[in-house]
Parts: C-alpha cells; structure tokens; sequence
C-alpha cells in the first residue's frame, strides 16, 4: 500500500475529483438520461481535440484498441501505408499494421528524433499513382520522449500534394500538451482514458475527421466490434452499440469539467513548468535525455540515459521497493539503459519535488553517483523562478 503519486507515463495519477466521480450505482444506458450524458462528453471531447469538423467516438478499450479501430475502419487488405517508427510504441503500431495484412513502409529515425517528415515528402512525392493510403504517426513517443512536429508531417503531404490520410496517435500528449487536429488536418486522431485525461485505463477516444468519414465508406478491412458506422449511428440516437463503461464516461464528462475549469492552455503552461524542472534535475545529475534537442523534449515523459554501467531496472525495481514509488523502465533498445519519468495528468511541481527526490535516494542507493539533493535544488530553483497562482482543485 502506497500513498505516493506514481511517475510512470500512464496510467496517470487519478484525482480524487475524478475517483468520487466514477463511484456510482449501476445507471442504465437504455434509460432516457443516457443521451444527456453522451452527448456533451462527445461534444466536448472536440474541444480538447480541437476539431469543429470532425467525430469523436469512444469504444471500451485502450489505445492499443483505438490503433485497430483507425485503421480497420480506413483502410483494406493490402493498402500501402508509410509509418515513422522511433520508438516503441510507433513499433507496435508497424506491427499491428501488418497483423491486419497492410503493407506497410516503415521510415525509420533514431530513437531521440522524431517524425521523419522530410523523408516522407520524398517518398510521398515519387508516389505519384497515389498507393500510399495512409500515414501513420506517433505524437508523443512515450518510449524516448519525443514529441513530434504534426505540423510538418502536414506539411509534407500538402507539398507533395498526396491525398494520403493522416492518423495520429496522442494517447500520451492530448489533453497535456498541445495538439490541434484541423489546424494539422489530422483525419484520425486516437487516445485513451489513463493519460491526460487522468481516468482508470478502459477508454479508447478517437476523433475522426470529414475525410476520414468518406475513406471509411471504401475500407474494407475487417471490423466488427470497432465498426464506426455502427457506433455513430447509435451515438447519433443518443445511444451505444452495446453496453457502454458508464462509470469511465460519467468520469470523463468531470475530466472535461477540470480541464476546462483549469483551461486547457493553463494545462499545458503546467506540465511544461513541472516537465522543465524534471529537466533541470536530469541536467544537475550530469546525465542526459534520449531526446535529441529541445524542440522534441515531451512535457510528459523525460527519457533519462543512465551513466555507463548502470542498471536502470535494479534502479526502478528498488526505488519501487524501498520508498514505494513508481517509475518507468527503460523500453526497447533503452531496456537497462535509461528509465523514464512521466509527469502527465494531475501533478503539481510540489510532487515532482517529491519524486525526484525519491529517485535521487534511490540512485545513491544502488551506487549511481549523485550528489543527494543536487536534482531537487535545480528543480527547485526552476519552479521558484516560474512560479505563478498555485493551481487549485475543486473536490
Ligand atoms: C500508452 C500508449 C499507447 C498504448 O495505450 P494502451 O492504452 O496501453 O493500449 C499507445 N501509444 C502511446 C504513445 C502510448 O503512450
């Protein structure tokens, strides 16, 4: 039994606003309440997706889920599509990719750089019988801690002038960092509950846009429970295709009250604040992150590469053990090498304090060498220096 926030990147900590929230009795979704409940949660979840065109639809599920919700109900078997992979999870979603017999052009960048968009642009401009159907993305890498320029994937596809889809997985930045899904012309956009919206894991949401609706009317790829007609049509009655999490969505809809209470912009000063003072106490121990340069530093996971001859998981594993915290494992090629630091969802900079110092105990306990306190102090520093009104959490 533990009382101490976690700090791994998802699930995120869950507010007690939010675990009061999702203590109900059994509602019944056939009842005539049921419309006024997911109703405005769809509408709102547009806000935090930043559409005005497009769908949100939610499945009982992950993210792992509303990977194969996008792409079986866009594409067909054997449709050619181009995914950047520097991470694991862009791994994953390759993989799943040719699970589901896509044909699928992986463009590899190094694990700390982001999504290859120049490297897309030539590949979409040779393209010019239009195969590629789709390219597939990861926002925040949660592997590295990498967050990629949407933007220019964009950019790539209009230069090129290639109709090819765009599907984006933010599961670990939406709601934590910015991300605008027209102003990118992202078609589908896929997250889940456990991250920035600070829930029990359960959810897949997904926010489709216009295009993505007409690519679906043609895609043949096998679907069922994920099927999106089926779904918008029983959302469009006020319904759902089959028995809904009601608790998550009952959840959700006072996830979307704190986020919008707090403002989403204020959101994201946070994490950049607390993620910045985890970055000067990476800088403090000598030690570096996996991601490359400061454009492409997440605000809710640090990857931090350990000194040679250190073991990141006897480091996770005793500062778990010995002060009952938990933190993230190096994953991959980073496996023993690195451990990760999430700060996403409902953290204040008072708690990464916390963490921090508890990671730093725990490096000197294993014989990782740092001075005790020197990560703190930088962090603190950085807090003292950016501080402003002390977030407040209605309960
Ligand atoms: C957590 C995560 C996923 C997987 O989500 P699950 O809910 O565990 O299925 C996918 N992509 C990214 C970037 C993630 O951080």
């Amino acid at each position: 039994m533990t009382s101490n926030p976690v700090f791994i990147p998802g699930p995120s900590n869950i507010p007690e606003r939010l675990r009061r929230a999702i203590d109900i009795e059994t509602r019944d979704h056939r009842s005539p309440d049921f419309p006024a409940l997911i109703g405005p949660v769809l509408d709102d979840l547009r806000t935090v997706f930043r559409t005005e065109r497009g769908q949100v639809l939610l499945f009982p599920s992950t993210g792992t889920g509303g990977w194969e919700a996008a792409l079986s109900n866009t594409l067909s078997p054997g449709d050619r599509v181009l995914l950047g992979r520097y991470g694991t999870f862009s791994q994953k979603w390759a993989e799943m990719c040719r699970q589901h017999g896509l044909d699928v052009e992986i463009v590899d960048a190094p694990w700390g750089a982001g999504a290859p968009a120049a490297a897309f642009e030539t590949i979409l401009a040779a393209d010019r019988t239009h195969s590629i159907k789709a390219v597939l993305v990861t926002h925040n890498e949660t592997a590295t801690g990498v967050v990629s320029d949407i933007a220019a994937v964009r950019r790539a596809l209009d230069d090129a002038a290639h109709p090819a889809l765009l599907l984006v997985d933010c599961v670990s930045s939406l709601a934590s960092m910015p991300f605008e899904m027209d102003a990118w012309g992202i078609d589908v956009a896929i997250t889940a509950s456990q991250k920035g919206f600070m829930l029990p894991t359960g959810l897949a949401i997904l926010a489709m846009s216009p295009k993505a609706i007409v690519a679906m009317q043609a895609a043949g790829l096998p679907r069922s429970f994920f099927d999106f007609t089926a779904m918008l049509a029983s959302n469009h009655s006020g319904g759902f295709p089959y028995t809904p999490p009601v608790p998550l969505i009952v959840g959700l809809r006072e996830s979307l009250a704190m986020l919008s209470e707090e403002g989403l912009e204020r959101v994201f000063a946070r994490h950049a604040r607390i993620a910045g003072g985890v970055r000067a106490a990476v800088a403090a121990w000598g030690m570096s992150l996996c991601a490359r340069q400061p454009q492409l530093y997440s605000d809710t996971v640090s990857t931090v590469l350990l000194p040679p001859g250190a073991d990141g998981r006897a480091l996770i594993d005793h500062v778990y053990r010995a002060y009952g915290v938990s933190f993230g494992v190096g994953l991959g090629e980073l496996d023993g090498r690195a451990f990760r630091i999430g700060h996403l969802g409902m953290l204040t900079d008072v708690a990464m304090l916390g963490g921090l110092a508890a990671i730093e105990m725990a490096m000197a306990d294993v014989g990782i060498p740092v001075p005790l306190g020197a990560g703190v102090a930088a962090a603190q520093d950085h807090y003292r220096m950016t501080r402003g009104t002390a977030l407040k959490i209605a309960a």
